[in-house]
């Protein structure tokens, strides 16, 4: 059977990884850093003496090409979140707060009374929602900005967590495919779901672990400089450290972030325009997540967007968030604190230890230029195939997106 050399072991590196191995498939994993994990990884903070993740992700339980890959690596019970499809909100600059709790079935029966309804929103808002079957190449903003508060406290936070992209000049309709496998099918796919314990411990490791009991070879810190390629095939893989000549029915999926792969190989195009995003993990002495209502908060009428809770660490998620990403870490801190402090009632003035993680090229944006550059998964070279967020897997760059364009890769391997 055919050797695989997978280039990046982030999710989509891995999750190719995982489905090859599955079949039978000899692998070989590059990976320039010393850790997997990509865009998504863990790490034990000094300062704060926890472990904590790059930045904090959300998934929902209709996320099937996750929820798959857990199950395959034994790992299903490292994702956690509530048992019903619940998000609680606030809104700091009115104090109001809310909670959207999706009814289980295809019929969104919490749109019909008020009291379920996002505050400040009628019925007809959500008809207005249908506008999206039929958005071409419109904006959020400009397909629903007219909408008050069903535009400021539904549309503008969802698209921004899902698109990483600000709502002028985002892509409405790159929401709809997330919008059908999940919100849209009811409460059972509707379940936010966060890892349980960082995602390394939810994804990477037992990935690996389970590669390893299947004899793939992961060579850390090994950069791929470059694909040497004769007659529309590439004939060997190029790192710092060695040549890796590549037998004539060997094959190679390119699972690096978009910006590297386009330098590897002559002739593909990818997305290259990204933006940050910003988390600030605060480390709150004697903070009791017991006591909270829930670990997760979605804010409004605030440049911090989303808490997490893990622990006595609170989290905060800026996305899109370009203004945010230029000032300092401390600065950062002293923005977004008093914002945690007013969600959850504590002491505003003393800012507590914080780590902050500017991920500059957290996704790419989601404008139809940008759009028009995401790659197939088959190349013009003939034994190279293309996984990662940014290939074209009609999903906005998400986890799901990621290990699914790896199933996509290993699938055309396999054909
Ligand atoms: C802060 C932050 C928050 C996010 N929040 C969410 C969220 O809430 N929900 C969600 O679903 N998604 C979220 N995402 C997006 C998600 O993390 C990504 O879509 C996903 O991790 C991308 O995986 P990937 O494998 O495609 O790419 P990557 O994770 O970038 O993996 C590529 C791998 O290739 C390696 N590599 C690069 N160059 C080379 C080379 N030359 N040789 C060898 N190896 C190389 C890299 O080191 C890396 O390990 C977030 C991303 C960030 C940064």
């Amino acid at each position: 059977m055919a050797r695989v050399h997978i280039i990046g072991a982030g999710l989509a590196g891995l999750s190719t990884g995982v489905e090859l191995a599955l079949k039978g498939h000899e692998l070989i994993i590059y990976e320039q850093a010393n850790q997997a994990g990509g865009r998504a990884r863990s790490f034990h903070d000094a300062h704060l003496d926890r472990t904590i993740d790059n930045g904090n992700h959300l998934m929902l339980s209709g996320n099937y090409s996750v929820t798959n890959m857990l199950e395959t690596i034994n790992a299903s019970t490292r994702l956690s979140g509530p048992d019903h499809a619940s998000f609680d909100f606030a809104d700091l600059e009115t104090d109001d707060n809310w909670t959207i709790n999706f009814n289980r079935g295809p019929v969104p029966l919490w749109v019909l009374y008020e009291r379920t309804r996002v505050p400040g929103t009628s019925m007809m808002d959500y008809v207005a929602g249908l506008k999206l079957l039929t958005a071409g190449n419109r904006s959020v903003r400009n397909l629903f900005g007219e909408q008050g508060q069903m535009y400021r406290r539904f549309w503008e936070p969802f698209s921004v967590a899902v698109l990483n992209t600000a709502p002028d000049i985002a892509v409405a309709r790159l929401m709809l495919p997330v919008l059908r496998e999940t919100l849209a099918k009811g409460a059972e796919y509707s379940k936010p779901l966060v890892a349980k314990q960082g995602l390394s411990h939810t994804f990477i490791d037992p990935a690996l672990k389970w590669l390893s009991y299947r004899k793939a070879d992961v060579r850390f810190g090994q950069r791929v400089s470059k694909i040497e390629v004769a007659n529309n095939s590439a004939t060997a893989i190029v790192t710092g450290k060695n040549i890796e000549p590549l037998g004539p029915d060997d094959k190679i999926v390119l699972a690096a972030p978009p910006w590297i792969a386009s330098t590897l190989v002559e002739g593909i195009i990818a997305p290259d325009q990204f933006a940050p995003i910003v988390n600030v993990h605060f480390q709150v002495d004697g903070f009791d997540e017991t006591k909270i209502k829930t670990p997760m908060l979605g804010l409004v009428g605030s440049v911090s967007q989303w808490l997490f809770v893990r622990g006595d660490i609170i989290s905060v998620t800026v996305s899109a968030g370009h203004g945010l990403a230029d000032k300092s870490s401390k600065e950062i801190a002293a923005i977004t604190w008093p914002e945690v402090a007013k969600a959850y009632g504590l002491d505003a003035t003393s800012i507590p230890p914080a780590r902050v993680i500017k991920e500059q090229r957290a996704t790419f944006i989601a404008t139809p230029e940008q759009l028009v550059k995401r790659a197939p998964t088959k190349t013009h070279i003939n034994n190279l195939m293309l996984a990662g967020d940014w290939t074209d897997t009609g999903l906005p760059a998400t986890i799901e997106g990621a290990i699914r364009s790896g199933v996509k890769a290993a699938k055309a391997i396999m054909k």
